[in-house]
């Protein structure tokens, strides 16, 4: 693949610039070392960015690593593993199916959380939609991604010193990104173009090479959309309904319309939640333009869907009004030769406060062939919220909704201290088995002071990371004291400390922890045994309640009483989600059960000994085991007595502090080691990384529903 990059670079180091576009380097630990070692102070003032160092780099620079033989090496180390791993014949899925390797499959997705330096993405589904991507191409599945290119991305969070968080919104370089524009195979510049209300809205497409996989991503910040037009893609989840309606328009007919242009035609359609269910109308039209009638076109479609739902939280659902959808498909349910009503009751739904409407999640229920959630208790939770789309199924257990369980991509959430353990204790190639849970058995190999030394530098790791980032903006004039001092400047490296960080819904109660603040300080200012609690996370911009929550713990950590024992990073994304999930002591989760349909934070802990406390909730049914961490509360459903319920597990949760998780912790042999703490390190380990890795979801995803469908 050629690159703006490549006339700049030396020949001997010629290929650089491919290996700067292709997103493989951020999980492959040589090529982040190459790069590393190409301008360490540039490596870390960039947050990681290669594009941006190839760019900034003068020829003279760049000459002289060309004339660096150990350089030189380990640049041909890395281009020879990029080869092995861009040919398909190399992978688990051609190995065991090679009748399918011609089935495409396409994957849909609103949000793609793949680095830092794409924010392209909000929370958990965008990451988990990265390390589907990301997975799919190390097992050699014919994947392609399809999703926005949001120049100005989600907001950037700003935390001032009254602790309401602002929003910034700073556009994207894409001189400095990895994304260049999509071509076709003669060469032009991809558009997709969808009638929207009256006119044509068109689209540019970005191209990101994600391994041996490659993602689409469109963008109506063209010169022939009005200005209105022009700002559909702008932004990540901001706009009122009809943006999101006129989005969503985009990402399921034009995304189609896009794959045809590159010359892809998937046997597979996979829409991950219901933003890109639109897809499912583009299908029926190209199938009826092709002469089949809408009952046959309907089932040629259900036989090559797949839909994953996502949340229990009912607006985690887009519907529209019937009138909104009249404007936009009217002239769709004309040429389909069907009535308005036959249309509507394709996504029908009845909804508690807005009455009947078009639901999101309604619609590729009723059309796509297999769906599900993702954890076994979300998918028994989804069968019973959704048993009323079908009236002919008497028995919850027959609602035809599944689950796959969610993973990570342990690639990219492994420490590299860790790695190197692993690799010398559990297997030279643990990465390339890494799903296999009878080899994590031998984590127990580890001796519990190497193990022990590899936490406590990646916790120093991660006080120097919140430090240099303070003083950076101390130092320019971005920070205050009183926001230095929220930023944990008076964290100590030898407490126990206890992270929390992912959006800050509600749902997920972030204040949990505050609920009994006598019995917390008692934790927190305890001289022997201190606690320390450090918390990161956006609130969606129009969710005030979230941002309720943010400025309730900014004021916990700069009140004098709490000590300078809790601190809020601000603006958390995934350069910071390494740091803190490597680097705390306890991962703490605290959602209102049922509504956290997985969580994958949790499992990124876990797979670097982080252990967690936890609500029974989510993925943390199927993971707890007595030994890699604390369950907080029981199964309990408390309805609507909320207080009652949040005040149970604030008691739970203050109990396994005091009685287990404190005095284990803290309780040092006389070398120094704490054996029993790291005894439940390994055992989170052993017992979560293969079952919870990206790699045993796509492989479930492969045989249980992908196969299906070809
Ligand atoms: C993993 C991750 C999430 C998801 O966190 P949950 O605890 O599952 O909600 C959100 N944001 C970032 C940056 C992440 O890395």
């Amino acid at each position: 693949m050629s690159t703006p990059l490549d006339s700049k670079m030396p020949k001997k180091i010629g290929r650089i610039g491919e290996l700067a576009y292709n997103l493989w380097w951020s999980w492959n630990a040589d090529a982040r070392q190459l790069f590393r070692q190409l301008d360490k102070i540039l490596w870390r003032d960039t947050r990681h960015n290669p594009v941006q160092m190839l760019v900034e780099l003068s020829a003279a620079q760049l000459e002289k690593a060309a004339n660096d033989a150990s350089f030189c090496q380990l640049y041909d180390t890395v281009m020879q593993q990029m080869d092995e791993m861009l040919d398909i014949k190399n992978g688990w899925f051609y190995k065991n199916y090679p009748q399918h390797i011609d089935d495409q499959i396409a994957y849909f997705s609103f949000e793609f959380g793949l680095h830092n330096t794409l924010p392209i993405y909000s929370g958990g589904l965008g990451i988990l939609s990265g390390d589907h991507t990301k997975e799919s191409g190390d097992l050699g599945l014919p994947l392609v991604g399809i999703g926005f290119m949001y120049p100005q991305g989600y907001f950037r969070q700003v935390l001032p010193s009254h602790g309401w968080q602002e929003a910034q919104y700073i556009p994207l370089d894409f001189d400095k990104a990895p994304i260049l524009p999509a071509t076709d195979s003669d060469g032009n510049e991809v558009r997709a173009k969808v009638f929207i209300d009256g006119h044509h809205v068109h689209a540019k497409v970005w191209h990101v090479r994600v391994g041996l996989t490659d993602l689409y991503l469109m963008d109506t910040d063209v010169d022939d959309n009005q200005p209105w037009e022009r700002d559909l893609s702008a932004r990540l989840y901001y706009g009122g309904h009809d943006m999101r309606l006129k989005q969503e328009m985009l990402l399921g007919l034009g995304g189609v319309q896009v794959l045809r242009k590159l010359g892809y035609d998937p046997t597979v359609w996979h829409m991950n939640e219901g933003h890109s269910a639109f897809l499912l109308i583009e299908l029926l039209r190209e199938k009826m333009r092709g002469g089949m009638s809408f009952a046959d076109a309907k089932e040629e479609v259900r036989k090559h869907t797949v839909f994953t739902t996502h949340t229990p939280v009912p607006a985690g659902h887009d519907a529209f009004p019937f009138h909104m959808m009249e404007k936009y498909f009217g002239a769709i349910w004309e040429e389909f030769g069907i009535s308005r009503e036959a249309f509507m009751e394709l996504g029908a739904n009845d909804d508690k406060h807005e009455g009947r409407n078009f639901n999101m999640t309604v619609l590729p229920l009723n059309m796509a062939g297999q769906a599900n959630g993702v954890s076994k208790l979300h998918g028994a939770v989804s069968r019973d919220m959704w048993q009323h789309v079908y009236p002919n199924i008497s028995s919850v257990d027959d609602v035809p909704i599944g689950h796959v369980t969610n993973g990570i991509h342990v690639p990219t959430w492994v420490a590299r201290e860790l790695g190197d353990l692993f690799t010398k204790y559990v297997a030279p190639d643990w990465l390339e088995r890494h799903d296999e849970p009878e080899m994590w058995q031998k984590v127990n190999d580890i001796p519990d002071g190497e193990l022990w030394e590899a936490h406590l530098e990646l916790k120093r790791k991660l006080m120097t990371y919140l430090r240099t980032r303070e003083r950076g903006k101390w130092m320019n004039g971005l920070h205050d004291a009183n926001q230095v001092m929220t930023g944990g400047m008076l964290f100590d490296p030898e407490a126990l400390t206890i992270g929390f960080a992912r959006r800050f819904a509600t749902y997920k109660r972030a204040n949990l922890i505050f609920r009994d603040l006598d019995r917390l300080k008692a934790m927190l200012l305890n001289a022997q045994r201190p606690v320390q609690l450090l918390f990161a996370g956006k609130a969606h911009p129009a969710d005030d309640p979230g941002k309720h929550f943010i400025q309730e713990i900014y004021n916990f950590s700069k009140a004098n009483h709490m000590g300078g024992r809790v601190a809020i990073i601000e603006d958390y994304e995934m350069h910071l989600a390494r740091f803190m999930k490597q680097g705390v002591d306890v991962w703490l989760n605290t959602p209102r059960r049922p509504r956290e349909a997985s969580g994958t934070s949790g499992m990124k802990a876990s797979l670097n000994g982080v252990p967690n406390l936890s609500i029974l909730d989510g993925w943390w049914v199927e993971g707890y085991n007595e030994k890699n961490g604390w369950v907080i509360g029981d199964d309990t459903e408390y309805g609507d007595d909320l207080g009652a319920q949040d005040w149970a597990d604030a008691t739970s949760m203050y109990n396994h502090m005091e009685s287990s998780i404190i005095p284990t912790y803290y309780d040092r042999g006389a070398d120094g080691i704490p054996h029993g703490w790291v005894k439940i390190m390994k055992e989170a380990i052993s017992s979560n990384a293969a079952e919870f890795s990206m790699r045993r979801m796509i492989k479930n995803y492969t045989e249980q529903l992908y196969l299906n469908a070809m």
